[in-house]
């Protein structure tokens, strides 16, 4: 999961990691009874989880004569298409030099990986792309609770000390929250010191209930109904509906139309032995979705037999274009079945996926 900067500048903070003082707000709120807290510059920061926000808009200088007209204007401008119902006001921060840490782990290596660039800000991603050699890394024994400081020293070389205390400070939000990415871009020095200026922490899901973070439970419609009929149904933007059964089967599906370079609308696995009820639900669910015209079924019919899928899908009766790929228990009497009601059932599954791809077209 994902924090918003707020939420991860917080934990930041109890980690003695130095952040600007700052306000949230949502609409409507009184911004100037707080503004001698925060001094006279601010700067008006939109809480939304969007790559690039200062680039695209979302973070924006302020005074206490314009701070609330600023605030108000980015309540009304979604950012990259996001809607913005809080913004982090902060205390200007007078900045010498901005800096670039990201703590991850490298899968390879078994190990966690600091990278550290002395050209942080926001053309973070262009330097990469154009002068890699800028960004560091170093990579380290997990079992270690701090950043070898010799390691430190070699991947920022000659930076204030509170630069390398900060990056440890930060493996250590690091390592305590069960974090996939801590990341401060920018991390900056002031005469009044080093601050993070920025934060991004993503928490392994898996670590959701040992962090006690609620789990976000905002279901839409369609993910309550497949949680009752016990899917596995994740939804994915694109316009070919997907139904397999099996984990592996639907995601060399959605693999297949990725290579044909059509966008799948969704991950949806039936499960084993499914009937023809259950085919029916499915197909109904994956029908529901804004935007699908075809939908590829890819079953292995085992337990699951394909005359009950052949029924289901027949039972369902929708309107987008069911493609149709079988094979197994009953593969005949499902051809028929299937058939008989004009329906299209091909014989490979790379032969379905390409003609869903004709039919959305
Ligand atoms: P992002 O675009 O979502 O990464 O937003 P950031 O919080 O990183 O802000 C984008 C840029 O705004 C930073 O790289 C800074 O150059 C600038 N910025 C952010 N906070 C301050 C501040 O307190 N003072 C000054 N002078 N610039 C800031
Ligand atoms: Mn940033």
């Amino acid at each position: 999961m994902k924090l918003l900067e707020f939420e991860a500048k917080e934990l930041f903070r109890e980690e003695g990691i130095r952040v600007p003082r700052g306000l949230l707000v949502s609409e409507h709120e009184e911004i100037l009874l707080h503004m001698n807290e925060l001094g006279k510059k601010v700067v008006v920061k939109a809480q939304v989880d969007v790559g690039g926000r200062g680039k695209a808009g979302g973070v924006l200088m302020a005074d206490a004569s314009n701070v609330v007209e600023t605030a108000r204007h980015l309540f009304h401008t979604p950012i990259k298409g996001v809607p913005v119902p809080r913004v982090l006001i902060e205390e200007r921060l007078a900045i010498e030099h901005e800096y670039y840490v990201s703590i991850a782990i490298d899968r390879s290596a078994k190990q966690p990986v600091i990278l550290f660039a002395d050209v942080g800000g926001v053309e973070i991603e262009g330097t990469a792309k154009k002068n890699p050699d800028a960004i560091r890394k170093i990579t380290f024994s997990p079992l270690l609770s701090d950043v070898p400081n010799f390691l430190l020293r070699e991947l920022t070389g000659n930076v204030p000390d509170g630069v390398r205390e900060m990056i440890n400070k930060l493996y250590h939000v690091f390592c305590k929250k069960d974090a996939l990415l801590a990341e401060i871009n920018p991390l900056v020095t002031t005469p009044e010191g080093v601050y993070a200026a920025d934060a991004k922490l993503i928490i392994d899901d898996n670590a959701l209930a040992r962090q006690g973070i609620a789990v976000n439970r905002d279901l839409s419609e369609r993910e309550r109904e497949a949680e009752k009929h016990g899917f596995s149904y994740v939804e994915l933007g694109g316009t070919i509906g997907v139904i397999g059964n099996g984990a592996g089967l639907t995601m060399s599906t959605l693999d297949l139309i990725e290579y044909y370079h059509g966008r799948a609308a969704n991950f949806l696995d039936v499960g084993g032995g499914a009937d023809q009820e259950r085919v029916m639900h499915a197909v109904r669910l994956v029908a529901s979705m804004p935007g699908v015209t075809v939908i590829v079924v890819n079953l292995l019919g085992g337990i699951t037999r394909c005359d009950e899928v052949a029924k289901g899908i027949i039972a369902a009766d929708v309107t987008p274009t069911v493609i149709v790929r079988m094979a197994g228990t009953n593969e005949e009497e499902g051809r028929r079945l299937l058939a008989e009601h004009g329906y299209r059932m091909l014989e490979s599954m790379d032969a379905a996926v390409k003609t869903a791809l004709e039919v959305a077209a």
